[in-house]
Formats: C-alpha cells, structure tokens, sequence
C-alpha cells in the first residue's frame, strides 16, 4: 500500500482531502454476508493485523481525479482477488442467458455500431466469460476476452486472463473495457496496453461507474473500487494514454440504477489534456451542486426520465425532478 501516492491519471501529489472514512474490523460479523466477506479480506490483505482501516479520500487539485490514501498496488490488488477466491461465494454466478446481461450486452452492440466493420476483431478486456460479446457474434464479428474467467460463453475466444497475456503483435479493431479501469492500480499502464494492440484505425470503448455525485465514495467499503472517474478525469487520462476521445459523457448504465462514464476513443498520440475545470467539477458534483447534474443528465434526457418515473421513490426525487423541471424550460 502506498502511503503518499501520485494521482494515477496526471502524476502529480496535489491533493486535497475530501473526507477520512473509518472501517472497524469488528463490525464485520453484524453485516449482510457480501459485505462481510468484503470485510475479511480488507482485514486479511491491505489492513492485515490492524483492527481499523482508516482512508483518507483525495480530489486531485490538478485533474480532478479521486482516490484514497494508502493507495493498494498491483501486488495488494492482486492479492485482494486471490483470497477471495479462497472464500466461499457470497453471490451466485449469473446464467448466461440472464435477461439484464442480454439487455447490456444488445446496447453494447449498437454503441458499436458506428466502428464496427463486417468481421471485425472485438476483445473484451476483462468482459468474464465473454458473454456481452454474444449479439457481436452472431452479427459475424471475431470476438475475443481476457479474463481470470477460463471458460469462456460459445463463439468467443480466450487469450489469457490479463492483456500481459497476448500476443506482442496482436491488433484489434474495437476493444470494450466496460467497468474495469475502476478496479485497477494502474489505469494508464492499463490503457497504454490497449493502445499497443489497437490497430491504427481502431476503436476503444470505456465504461466506468460515475460515483462522485453528492457523496464522497466509497460508499461501503474500499475494497472493490479504487478510482472514481467524472468526464473530465477520464478523458485526461484516455488522452496521455494516446486515445482521443471522440465523445466522452455521462450518462445511464443499462439497468438506469446507476451513472456512468462512457467514452468512445480513436487511436492518437499520448497528448496532456488541459482539464483546470476536473477539480471544480468535482467538487461541484460531491456537493450535490444542481448544475453539475443538469450538465451530467441533459445528454441523455429522455433515459432521465425514465430513471426517475422507475426509481422516483428513492432518495434524491426532489433534487432530480427538480433538474429535469430545469432541462424541460432550457430545451
Ligand atoms: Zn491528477
């Protein structure tokens, strides 16, 4: 763990703290049994021997990207994935043909549809056992994964369980990466690897949970999500990775619980992207600021609405229908 860490998109230490969150290692017991073996393996990895796990969440002053002090590192991600392997299952494996995965892996294709060309090569990085690449392979595409999941669904082929794993010389036409960069220590090694097996016509699609918006994460525990990504944030480190975003927005995950980033990037050089407005933005969106989720929904006005007409009775109706009063007079 790392103690004093750099920010993983802009690699400065500017940091101001957003809030010091505090785990005790006894209230493990009481919780619901996924949180409980959360809870087991924090206490068993990153935080072993300790009875409190304190994190310090972070803004960087420079790009606005969040995260939290000590930061874990490859070997304590690593080690985090191989105990809870060890542990018994506190969630049941989804069936492959599951209604939400079909309903994911349908909009995955059309936001595709647009870079996809007849049989092209697609590789889900990290995508389990390929099963969203499902509808690409009936449309006739070549579909790939890497993954630790060895049993991959019909029709798509594994090549190893990390991109260390593939070959040097192989390329890509589109590559999906849909809620990983969250987990990883390294998001812009990671990124940089994909820009190697991306073909100079190539396509990236990236996907992460947007979970700044009035609250500072993680909500639960510390050990499942380690970066938190707005627009700005994101795009900042696409861009020193060499991926230019073509659009990069928010907007609704599949099952319209939950925001998210989405970004659609081509094949560029690494370049520095001027985000002075990532900070702000973040503080705008912790603070519950109305006009950081006007300019966070408006993309997507229609699935809003049908976000809040399904989920209305949750906390946060007033604040969103009084937004969508607002998107209504200003379109
Ligand atoms: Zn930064």
């Amino acid at each position: 763990m790392l103690s004093d860490p750099t920010c993983a998109v802009c690699g400065q230490r500017a940091w101001d703290d957003l809030e010091t969150k505090v785990y005790e290692k006894s209230d493990g017991p009481r919780l619901e049994p996924y949180l409980r073996s959360r809870f087991e393996i924090l206490f068993g990895t990153w935080f072993a021997g300790q009875s409190r796990a304190t994190i310090v969440v972070q803004n960087c002053r420079n790009c606005g990207f969040v995260a939290f002090a000590p930061r874990p590192e490859e070997d304590d991600i690593r080690a985090k994935y191989e105990m809870s392997l060890t542990l018994p299952r506190s969630r049941a494996v989804r069936p492959p043909d599951n209604l939400s995965d079909e309903r994911r892996s349908r909009r995955l294709a059309a936001e595709l549809s647009s870079v996809l060309r007849p049989g092209s090569a697609v590789l889900d990085v990290g995508g389990g056992d390929g099963r969203l690449m499902s509808p690409l392979v009936t449309a006739g595409h070549r579909a790939f994964v890497v993954d630790f999941k060895t049993e991959p669904v019909a029709g798509v082929t594994r090549l190893g369980a990390t991109v260390d794993e593939l070959a040097p010389e192989s390329r890509f036409d589109v590559m999906v990466l849909s809620h990983v960069l969250e987990h990883v220590a390294e998001p812009l090694t990671l990124l940089q690897q994909l820009h190697n097996h991306l073909d100079d016509a190539g396509h990236l699609l990236v996907e992460v949970p947007m979970e700044l918006y009035r609250r500072v994460p993680p909500r639960r525990e510390p050990l499942t999500h380690i970066n938190y990504f707005h627009t700005e944030s994101l795009r900042a480190v696409l861009m020193r990775a060499g991926l230019l975003p073509l659009q990069c927005r928010f907007g609704w995950h599949y099952t319209e619980k939950q925001i998210v980033v989405r970004a659609l990037c081509k094949k560029g050089e690494p370049t520095i992207y001027d985000n002075s407005r990532g900070p702000q933005l973040t503080r705008a969106l912790v603070a519950g600021d109305p006009r950081a989720l006007i300019s966070l929904l408006e993309a997507e006005r229609r699935r809003t609405v049908r976000a809040v007409a399904r989920y209305g009775a949750r906390r946060g109706r007033g604040a969103i229908r009084a937004v969508l009063g607002r998107i209504g007079r200003a379109g």
